[in-house]
């Protein structure tokens, strides 16, 4: 693990001006709360902030920003959603981490509320700080729900906007970040600002997808729809990756499935794992036996919604739309289980890990939207000849496609510049001190990525300099930077994202 920053009494690291402030009771220096900001799901790096604020209100973070803002030498504030980033974008090395999920235990406008108006329908006032999970749960006591999803629910509102929220609902309804219609956002001048589409749309569009940049979102307003009850859950599996590419991008062309997926199996791994046992025992010696006879093979996953009322036709409606597809004969998987249980899958697997000691280990992890014309060079490329072939990995590996319509350019999330793109997921875990090899593995992917032509982006980014963060960006750049100067202009917010120079150090306040 590489360690920044030094050991930290937090009066020689920060203006002694902030103890006199009525938050100074809710900054935490102890070092338990310095050793969880320091850290995060990835584990791979620690960085040692000065303090932890434990906010009770929005106005004690607005207080924290505008007095940093306000110092001749501002310094950091990272907000801290559930800290499962993996590679310190939730850090503030010397700065004060702001823990969004004290919020929770307050209200003060940082909770679940479930509204109706006629021209956005159903929505929910949530608090940034809120877990997915909570969200689910209480909206669906009014019999709602959000419609775009993460795979995994224990991550926080304000965490995934600031990437984009992505699963196998994004080819149907865009990402999360294109299924919010307003934000309460402080800015990096420590104003208290509500933004949407009409109402300050700059900032708006900037803090969806924007690494937290531009502000700290305190509530975003999201979309919801009926939620449903239960859902048919089926995967299916091919050897061969056009075919399994091809009913992919055709099922995300039709009318009628609620949710997309694909994974990659590889002969070295087993079919269940973390993010889903979803294969019955009972069919698991067979499908080991198929990926040993092709070493790769390609499980496509689908979900159709439904509810009691169409409980006698529910079966017939998915046969019809699977009808045509390629996969293995005799390799199709069918499960019926409650919404609730389909969203929140991931979770039963965490359990397990962490019962056994292997879910706090390090996550080397590899994120990249691949345009479709190039999805064929990264199976050979990347899949076979560096994955397969060099056996270090056996964790998760997601491949799905969706539609570059729905996401909306005005915002500062970045993908390929084309029609349709798949996103994968190389969700590696390693031991203590094995990291190094997967994230050298994942150096060699995108080096790869760059010599074959292949346009790919880098999803929950990582760049550590600035000609690779103007990359990244590329035409976006120019106004990410203006947007910065704008919002953020001393470069207070989410240092450890580490695209502008972070401002670090000890001076007196204005
Ligand atoms: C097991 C697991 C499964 C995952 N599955 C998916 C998935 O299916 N789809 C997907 O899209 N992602 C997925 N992710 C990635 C996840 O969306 C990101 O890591 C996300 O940042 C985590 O949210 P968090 O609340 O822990 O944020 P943190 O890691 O705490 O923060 C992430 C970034 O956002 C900033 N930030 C946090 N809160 C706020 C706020 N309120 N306002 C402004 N900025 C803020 C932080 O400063 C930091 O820069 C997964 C991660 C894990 C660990």
């Amino acid at each position: 693990m590489s360690i920044i920053g030094k050991s930290n009494p937090w009066t020689s690291s920060l203006p002694h001006e902030l103890q006199s402030l009525d938050i100074a009771s809710r900054l935490h220096v102890d070092s338990e709360a310095i050793k969880l900001a320091s850290r995060d799901f990835g584990k791979m790096v620690q960085t040692i902030p000065s303090a932890i604020l434990h906010p009770s209100s929005i106005k004690d973070i607005t207080t924290l920003v505008k007095f940093s803002y306000n110092c001749s030498v501002p310094f950091s504030v990272a907000a801290r959603g559930h800290g499962h980033s993996v590679k310190g974008q939730a850090m503030a090395e010397s700065g004060v981490v702001v823990d969004m999920t004290s919020l929770n235990n307050y209200g003060n406008g940082t909770g679940i509320r479930v509204s109706w108006n006629p021209s956005l329908g159903f929505y929910a006032d949530v608090g940034g700080g809120q877990l997915w999970i909570d969200v689910l749960m209480a909206t669906l006591e009014h019999g709602l729900a959000p419609v775009s999803w993460t795979d995994y629910l224990y991550l926080t509102v304000g965490g995934t906007i600031s990437n984009a929220g992505i699963s196998g609902q994004s080819f149907l309804h865009g990402p999360q970040i294109s299924n919010v219609y307003e934000m309460d956002v402080i800015t990096g001048k420590g104003e208290y600002v509500t933004c949407s589409k009409h109402l300050n749309s700059e900032l708006f569009y900037a803090v969806l997808g924007g690494l937290g940049q531009f502000g700290i979102i305190t509530r975003a307003r999201i979309a919801l729809d009926r939620g449903p009850h239960r859902v048919k859950w089926v995967r299916m599996l091919y050897h061969d990756f056009s075919a399994f590419t091809r009913d992919q991008e055709h099922l995300i062309s039709i009318n009628g499935l609620d949710y997309i997926e694909g994974s990659v199996i590889m002969n070295q791994s087993p079919p269940n794992n973390w993010r889903s046992s979803f294969f019955p025992l009972s069919d698991q010696a067979r499908i080991i036996s198929l990926s040993n006879k092709h070493g790769i093979i390609y499980c496509l996953e689908v979900v159709k919604y439904y509810n009691e009322l169409s409980n006698d036709t529910i079966d017939e409606e998915l046969q019809g739309l699977l009808k045509g597809l390629n996969f293995l004969q005799g390799f199709m998987f069918k499960k019926d289980v409650s919404f609730v249980d389909f969203l929140n899958r991931v979770r039963s697997g965490e359990l397990k890990l962490q019962s056994k000691g292997l879910w706090d280990v390090p996550h080397p992890w590899l994120n990249l939207f691949v345009p479709k014309s190039s999805i064929m060079d990264f199976n050979d490329g990347v899949f076979i000849n560096i994955i397969h072939k060099q056996n270090k990995t056996t964790g998760p590996i997601l491949v799905y496609p969706m539609h570059q319509n729905k996401w909306d350019d005005r915002m500062s999330a970045v993908i390929p510049d084309e029609e349709t793109f798949y996103t994968i997921g190389l969700l590696h875990s390693s031991g203590v001190n094995d990291w190094e090899v997967l994230d050298q593995q994942n150096k060699e992917i995108l080096q790869f990525c760059d010599k074959a032509g292949i346009k790919a982006k880098q999803y929950l980014p990582h760049y550590r300099t600035k000609k690779e963060w103007m990359n990244h960006f590329d035409s976006k750049w120019d106004i990410f930077q203006q947007r910065k100067a704008q919002f953020d202009p001393k470069m207070i917010l989410s240092p450890g994202q580490r695209i502008f120079n972070s401002v670090l150090g000890v001076d007196s306040c204005v």
